[in-house]
């Protein structure tokens, strides 16, 4: 089968525990999903702690870039970084890797840093975590949207060509973005509010933006965002997908793993549990164009269309 992740933060748990992509303990690793797959595309974020920002944030995303260069020199002939819409053409089985950034904190507030982190080869930037930064807001803010820099970093990522990355934007947040953005945007690992009421996840109303406006959202594992009240069972997560389906998601919805950042359910601990989930979706009933949607084509086509 074809995968393509929106979202994971193996890059920020190898290097705190210096293991490696290749082979390592966490839910991640070359050895555990290359087997798996025909065709593997992961989005790697850097993901940028809240208690960083200015020039500590600057130097933390800088630490963490290079090790996942020094990670994909070591592994070149397994890892095919993503840089411009060819590379994820090709027959070769090399897993795509697509550099994401999670958390505006590293831009520390310049948009000239934007080319700065394009040219590093950041395709994607999550723009807050769960804090307040110099872009905006995240969900632990119940009010206050971007700020007017933060309005001004939006439109240079537009630009620049950089995707912007909704999840963990407060609802202000989201609103502006959603007025101001010129391009398709995405919200990398959020489910839906209706079904798990949780800040970080968006509501039916802001996913149908995301979908009206050409972008995609990355369906998250993490149990929180599953169910408070049963979110060990496939049922809870498959409740999330019928709905996104059920609000004209067919074309929209994709995976945000969010491995090796969250807690996640057993039934689907690591990436090499991706083809069994699959596979119990369909005994629940979705039809193969509609998985091969999920899992790989909603991705790839955004990503075809809009990565330079
Ligand atoms: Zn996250």
């Amino acid at each position: 089968m074809r995968y393509f992740d929106l979202h994971c933060d193996t890059i920020n748990k190898c290097m705190e525990t210096c293991s490696d992509f290749s082979d390592n303990p966490h839910a991640l690793s070359l050895k555990k999903g290359m087997p798996a797959f025909e065709r593997w595309v992961q989005c790697f974020a850097i993901w940028m702690l809240d208690e960083y920002r200015g020039d500590d944030a600057v130097r933390f995303y800088e630490r963490n870039l290079e090790y996942f260069k020094s990670q994909l020199e070591k592994n070149r002939d397994k890892i095919l970084q993503v840089k411009n819409p060819d590379d994820l053409k090709g027959d070769d089985t090399r897993l795509r890797a697509i550099l994401t950034v999670e958390g505006g904190s590293a831009l520390a507030g310049r948009p000239e840093r934007v080319e700065k982190l394009k040219n590093d080869g950041v395709k994607m930037i999550t723009l807050t975590w769960n804090a307040a930064n110099e872009i905006g807001s995240g969900q632990l803010e119940d009010r206050g949207g971007l700020t007017k820099i933060g309005k001004e970093i939006v439109k240079e990522m537009d630009c620049q060509g950089v995707i912007v990355d909704v999840s963990h934007l407060n609802d202000d947040g989201f609103y502006d973005v959603a007025s101001i953005a010129g391009k398709p945007f995405v919200a990398s690992h959020s489910n839906l509010r209706s079904i798990q009421n949780h800040k970080r996840n968006l509501t039916d109303e802001q996913f149908r933006i995301i979908r009206d406006v050409g972008g995609i959202v990355g369906l998250n594992f993490y149990t929180g965002f599953i169910s408070d009240e049963n979110p060990e069972d496939f049922e809870a997560l498959f409740r999330h997908v019928y709905h996104f389906l059920e609000l004209g998601g067919e074309n929209t919805l994709c995976m945000g793993s969010d491995f090796d950042g969250a807690d996640v359910p057993k039934y689907i601990k690591d990436i090499s549990c991706v083809p069994a989930l699959y596979n119990k979706m369909a005994q629940y009933g979705l039809d193969k164009t509609t998985l091969d949607k999920i899992f790989y084509e909603n991705s790839v086509n955004f990503f075809e269309k809009n990565l330079t």
